[in-house]
């Protein structure tokens, strides 16, 4: 009678079904390493200047590396050193050739890096991997990371503030991304090819490493402009986002390490807006999977009644006229978008044992997505009438139920969203507001009470998040950076608010 149901998401997939699953890990674990180096590039400046090599002092030895689960143990070599300096740094680095440096907190050491793993999948596949243990918070940002489920980090980013007291403005960002189908792409998805136009196809170009960089630049530039925020600011960058955030923002919100980055407003991903305009997102509709089984047997040569196809069907016209009825709402409707209405969808059948043989059960399952204006117990309600009518020995069951209503105040009289709007604005912006149609982290940042805005600084372009041939236009993109670095200070100096020290 149960029904086993997968979660489906048109912006997720199940990772059991996901060929790509190994590949996108590994990709993850590249990505952090290059979001690394340049963290390492912008706060160690005496490598920047070149002091670093004179100075080593590395000894050579020969490894058998720490393989992660299903990975073949491979030969690695590693060597450590110690740049000068008050505290010295010590590292460990794993070769050979270049690109990619790993820089540690207070939670992670050179170590752990190692016996993770990480050190050697990295210079396995040609990078430089370069561990440093950061003697605590002496620099102006420093970076920890926390081991939010077995296997899966969230690495902070952290810029305190000169007022360190008041709630803090995160910039979350995901690192993972979804499988790619080489076939259809024009280009290497992995390889960021850009074409004659300016466009960058890359898996992730949209969603959502371009905001990642864009972040991170931003403040690079802000810091070489010797400016400094009063509110302190986060870059979080976070594991899992695609199969549903379990192992990642959902679990990491409970715990202490979240309260005590102390949040007061977030910015995490959006969606390219076609037009001129830019999209913002202050809330997302809540996802739930449907099922139900029935029971009646007999035999496929007699007319028996109330059988569990007859009740299947019933079943099915009403979930089906009702997503016809939100269709032509959204159709005829001038003001809405997707994100207003509830989408329905029918995404599994199962039953039946032999063509003969009228089946005891039948299961149906469906894809609904649900407005934060619609009220869930009156909608849940709804679907226990449609089973009665049906009639009797209908179970349901969610799969996944999410029931947090929260969105984000997009009020004029919200200091958040006033310093967010008044930065778009200085920058002849036009900000279109919706409900986002599918699900991001934003949701678990909402659902504990932190107000969060999804937005990703891509107008003019097509929405491609998880397409084939996913671009952005290298314009677009460099503009993004500025937009942020108009966006950090004003997020940064909304004034102490009520509560606030
Ligand atoms: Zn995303």
């Amino acid at each position: 009678m149960i029904f086993q149901n997968n979660v489906f998401s048109p912006f997720c997939r199940p990772a059991h079904l996901d060929p790509m699953n190994f590949l996108r890990n590994r990709l993850v674990v590249v990505c952090l390493g290059l979001l690394a180096t340049l963290l390492l590039y912008l706060l160690l400046p005496s490598i920047r200047q070149g002091s670093m090599e004179p100075s080593l002092k590395a000894q050579r030895f020969a490894v058998l590396a720490t393989s992660p689960p299903g990975h073949s143990a491979i030969n690695v070599s590693i060597r450590t050193g110690q740049l000068p300096g008050d505290p010295p740094l010590f590292f460990r680095e794993a070769l050979p050739v270049d690109g990619v440096v790993l820089l540690h907190g207070q939670a992670f050491t050179s170590k752990t890096w190692e016996e993770l793993g990480t050190m050697a999948i990295l210079a396995n596949n040609g990078y430089q991997a370069l561990a440093v243990d950061l003697p605590g918070k002496t620099h102006v940002c420093f970076t920890t990371h926390q081991l939010v489920c077995p296997g899966r980090v969230v690495s902070i980013m952290t810029w305190e503030g000169t007022e360190p007291q008041l709630k803090s403005v995160l910039l979350n960002s995901h690192t993972d991304v979804v499988p790619v189908y080489q076939e259809h792409w024009k280009y290497d998805a992995f390889k960021a090819f850009k074409d004659a136009k300016g466009d960058i196809y890359a898996r992730g170009s949209q969603d959502m490493k371009c905001v990642t960089i864009q972040y991170i630049q931003a403040v690079r530039k802000l810091k070489a402009q010797g400016w400094k925020p009063a509110r302190t600011v986060h870059l979080m960058f976070v594991p899992d986002e695609e199969v549903g955030g379990h192992k990642g923002m959902e679990t990491f919100v409970t715990q202490p390490e979240f309260q005590k980055l102390n949040i007061g407003f977030a910015l995490d991903e959006g969606l390219a807006n076609p037009g001129e305009a830019f999209t913002v997102f202050y809330g997302e509709r809540n996802p739930w999977c449907e099922c139900r089984t029935q029971t009646i047997p007999g035999h496929g040569s007699r007319f028996v009644e109330n059988t569990a196809a007859e009740k299947l069907r019933q079943v099915i016209n009403s979930f089906l006229d009702f997503r016809e009825k939100e269709k032509q709402r959204l159709n005829t409707s001038e003001c809405f978008t997707l994100g207003d209405v509830t989408t329905v969808n029918m995404t599994m059948v199962k039953g039946g044992v032999a063509y003969n043989v009228i089946p005891a059960e039948m299961d149906v399952s469906f894809d609904l997505r649900i407005p934060p204006t619609v009220n869930l117990q009156e909608f849940e309600r709804q679907i226990q009438e449609w089973c009665a009518e049906a009639g009797q020995d209908i179970t349901y069951e969610f799969a996944q139920k999410h029931m947090n209503q929260n969105i984000t105040s997009t009020d004029d009289t919200d200091p958040w969203w006033s310093a967010f709007s008044a930065a778009c604005k200085s920058l002849n912006m036009t900000l279109e507001k919706e409900i986002f149609p599918a699900a991001t982290d934003s949701r678990f940042i909402r659902a504990v009470g932190i107000p969060a805005i999804g937005f990703s600084p891509m107008n003019r372009t097509p929405i491609l998040l998880h397409d084939h041939n996913e671009y952005l236009n290298e314009e677009v993109f460099l503009k993004g950076i500025g937009v942020y670095e108009r966006l950090i200070p004003a997020l940064t100096s909304v004034p102490a608010l009520a509560g606030e020290a």
